[in-house]
């Protein structure tokens, strides 16, 4: 059978065109109006049906009836879709300080059961999708050829048993609506539920599925026996059905994710390598050694002319005394624009260094260093002038211009912007499934 509608109808509702594919297909829901139309009938006959809500995506792929996807070099259709609601008991096992506590506990959720259909080879399966993510599901073939295939429930209790293995779930599921098509309306013209049991063996979840009659609380026929396994990339599923516009801008974004993930990472040791380089040492563009022999007589005292070549750029004024015994000294440095003629900064700071002895013990308090950075706003000729307080203090100091360079805390913000860049986006990835 090729991938071409055998049938196109019209819904007898809501008047939308929809095709059918399956020959076997005996039912329609039609997405639009919800209405279930009876097929291979001359007035196609309808039983309308509420519409309700819960019509929304349950994650942020959205799947939706006619779409195709590729599976294993095979192409596969949308021709179906259950919304489920389920009210549940869990197994759960958390670790605590005083071991592993173990319980059941009550949950509810909601799924959608897709049908993809191959329509060459007449095969399928079903793609699950919860607010959790993704599951393959298929119909279990017992792996036993001595227990009958029908017996689902047998089957089941068989293979719980003989494995020891742990009922993890087990509930009632309810539903919301179907649209697509169907050979038969078991669960929905009957307005019953679907009693289920669910255990885990190896990577995959088996699911017995039995009809449950509401009226009259008995159980009715297994329904389905099946095997699931959970799709562990999200990644998977944008690529099988990357051949429909609105999947292929979602697998877009999904990759924009990645990628702004990747860049932060890069981003980030690149800001990081500046910030440990900006602790390093410096380049000095100029350096003068002032003696205070003379002070008394000729302050102030100039530093000859030097040269700041690069406009805009970050420097550092450091001004520097070596240990001087027991005396204090009060300098203020002054920067003069030579070819403007114009005070553009000042360095002020009190030095000291004394030292003495305590109860034998020998203590020091010292201040011998002081500097500021300052951006050049003009590049050009520049020169320092030196205030000393007392006069009649004695030894010398040195005066230094660095090339600053960046400073490290000039990093910090966008090392925290990036951080938290690269947090979001790896939440993101990670809430979707994308690795
Ligand atoms: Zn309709």
């Amino acid at each position: 059978m090729a991938d071409t509608a055998l049938h196109t109808h019209q819904c007898p509702s809501c008047q939308t065109p929809f095709e059918v594919y399956l020959a076997h297909s005996q039912y329609f829901g039609c997405p639009h109006c919800r209405a279930w139309i009876q097929l291979n009938s001359d007035n196609l006959p309808f039983v309308a049906h509420p519409k309700t809500g819960y019509t929304d995506s349950l994650s942020f792929v959205k799947i939706a009836l006619g779409m195709t996807a590729t599976f294993d070099q095979q192409k596969y259709r949308v021709i179906a879709r259950t919304r489920w609601g389920a009210n549940y008991i869990e197994y759960y096992e958390t670790q605590t300080d005083s071991g592993t506590k173990t319980g059941y506990q009550n949950n509810s959720s909601k799924y959608d059961v897709w049908r993809l259909q191959n329509l060459n080879t007449d095969q399928g399966f079903w793609l699950i999708q919860t607010e959790r993510g993704f599951y393959f599901s298929q119909i279990f073939q017992s792996p036993n050829p001595g227990l009958p295939y029908n017996q689902g429930q047998e089957l089941f209790a068989n293979f719980v048993n003989s494995y020891s293995l742990r009922v993890t779930e087990y509930g009632k599921a309810y539903l919301y609506f179907f649209e697509g098509e169907a050979n038969e309306l078991p669960l929905i013209n009957l307005q019953n539920q679907l009693k289920y049991y669910r255990c885990n063996y190896g990577s995959s979840t088996y699911t017995l599925e039995i009809e449950y009659d509401n009226a009259s609380g008995y159980n009715l026929e297994p329904y389905r026996y099946t095997q699931e396994t959970a799709v562990d990339n999200n990644r998977l599923i944008l690529e099988a059905f990357a051949d429909n516009a609105s999947i292929q801008k979602t697998r877009q974004n999904a990759k924009s994710l990645i990628f702004a993930r990747n860049l932060s990472i890069f981003v980030f040791i690149g800001l990081f390598i500046l910030f440990m380089l900006s602790f390093g040492e410096k380049k000095v563009v100029f350096r003068h050694h002032q003696d205070f022999g003379q002070l008394g007589d000729t302050l102030p005292k100039f530093t000859p002319e030097f040269e700041l070549k690069n406009q805009a750029y970050l420097i550092e004024l450091e001004v520097s005394l070596p240990t001087y015994n027991n005396q204090e000294v009060y300098i203020t440095t002054e920067l003069y624009d030579e070819e403007e003629e114009v005070m553009v900064n000042e360095l002020a700071g009190d030095f000291w260094y004394y030292s003495g002895y305590d109860d034998g013990e020998r203590w020091t308090d010292s201040q011998t260093y002081t500097s500021q950075y300052m951006q050049v706003r003009y590049a050009g000729a520049y020169s320092a002038e030196f205030f000393v307080e007392p006069k009649e203090v004695s030894g010398h100091l040195i005066f230094r211009v660095r090339e600053a360079g960046m400073i490290w805390y000039y990093y910090l913000t966008p090392l925290l912007i990036v951080l938290l860049v690269f947090v979001i986006v790896q939440l993101m990835i990670y809430w979707r499934k994308l690795e």
